[in-house]
């Protein structure tokens, strides 16, 4: 197999920065939830897909114990000639993702190689694509195969999750490498993050004449900023409350009891969480019989649930979830964490141009920066390219 384009130039500009070819080039995707947010801390259901925007890694294993990485995002990387900096304290910038991996990796026990890495990726920062994810799973894919640890790809979920909670510093859950790592052309992956099974369920938009746009607000979302972590302490005490495991374990029907032992926002957080995970499954079963066009109903109704129960939305992404129903989408919701980042808006082909036209238009006379707008299509999962 001839391995994809940008491959070859990947390899050779690794030889220019590095003085040596590398070992093997490793992509990894980012990825968009379709629905199913902040289900998956409350130990519920997720329907990610793994996106056509991806992080590629060229790496190089080192007869030493040197860590020299470099992003082709501005050549912002760092370079060390001591012996393994794996230190939470010391870590800077974006070199704390690759860092974090390879501290993860020494955390199980496996012995953490020098290398050369240089690092190349098209997944937009801070949209809430999991830019992060997808460099971390590239060098895990990367690392575990060049130093033969056998870790199975839930081990690199694992790992992944754990350089992310205890290096960087960002709590959260194990949808987004999840994805990136078993995510599948024209499938969506239905993810029970209680156990980590995963269905792969068929997801085509554009054979149904959809396309799925990503809108992208510019308002930057922050995972260390107070709102998401509150919402996860939300979910913590309400389980508590409620007597459960997690929220996971609340029904639909047990709602009505719940709202009887819980203050007014308690109440509203484990509704959002208990009537998305029931959103996941229904999408799921649709996806599975009638297809992507019979989903929009679920997706306006995550969105109004994180809008008005979970309180993660905001003005930039309620104007484009609007703005894109209006404009011809079939469905639209906010997508990521919250308090920030991107739209997902799934469009009939044919009212595309509308939508991205009527959102710039909004955009501009509410006086909100310029949105970006992109299709994504459901894309392989994370693999070795060459
Ligand atoms: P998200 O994962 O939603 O994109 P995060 O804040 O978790 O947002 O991760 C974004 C960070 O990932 C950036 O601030 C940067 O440190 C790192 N990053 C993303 N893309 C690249 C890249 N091409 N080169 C270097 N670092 C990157
Ligand atoms: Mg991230």
């Amino acid at each position: 197999m001839n391995p994809p384009p940008g491959t070859k130039e990947l390899r050779s500009r690794f030889k220019e920065v590095f003085g040596a070819a590398p070992d093997g080039v490793w992509q990894a995707p980012g990825r968009v939830n379709l629905i199913g947010e902040h289900t998956d801390y409350n130990e519920g259901f997720v329907l990610p897909f793994a996106i056509d925007r991806t992080a590629r890694v060229a790496v190089r294993l080192r007869p030493d114990s040197t860590l020299r990485m470099l992003s082709t995002f501005g050549n912002q990387g760092l370079t060390t000639a001591d012996a393994c900096v794996l230190d939470p304290a010391t870590a800077r910038g974006w070199t704390k993702y690759p860092l974090g991996v390879l501290w993860a990796l020494e955390q199980r026990g496996i012995a953490v190689p020098g290398l050369d890495l240089l690092l190349d990726s098209d997944v937009p920062r801070g949209a809430g694509l999991s830019s992060s994810h997808a460099i971390e799973c590239a060098i895990i894919l990367a690392v575990n195969e060049l130093t033969g640890a056998g870790l199975s790809v839930e081990d690199m979920v694992l790992a992944t999750q754990r350089a992310e909670n205890d290096f960087v510093g960002a709590p959260t859950g194990i949808m987004d490498q999840s994805a990136s790592l078993r995510g599948a052309a024209g499938r969506a992956v239905f993810l029970d993050c209680r156990d980590q099974s995963v269905r792969l369920v068929p997801f085509d938009a554009e054979a149904a004449g959809l396309v799925l746009l990503v809108i992208d607000t510019k308002v930057s979302h922050s995972h260390a900023g107070g709102g998401y972590a509150a919402r996860r302490a939300s979910c913590e005490l309400a389980a508590d409350v409620l007597g459960v495991r997690a929220l996971r374990d609340v029904g639909v029907r047990d709602l009505e009891e719940a709202a009887g032992l819980l203050d007014t926002e308690t109440f509203h957080r484990v509704r959002h969480v208990v009537t998305e995970n029931d959103r996941v499954l229904q999408t799921v079963e649709l996806l599975e019989g009638d297809g992507p066009q019979a989903i929009g109903a679920l997706l306006d109704a995550s969105h109004a649930s994180m809008r008005d129960d979970f309180e993660i939305s905001c003005p930039e992404l309620d104007l484009a979830v609007d703005t894109a129903r209006a404009g011809g989408a079939i469905g639209a919701r906010m997508t990521g964490g919250g308090f920030g980042g991107a739209a997902i808006a799934l469009t009939p082909a044919g009212a595309e141009q509308r939508v991205r036209s009527d959102v710039g238009r909004a955009f501009a006379r509410a006086g909100y920066a310029a949105p970006e707008v992109f299709r994504v299509r459901p894309a392989a999962g994370a693999r070795r390219l060459d």
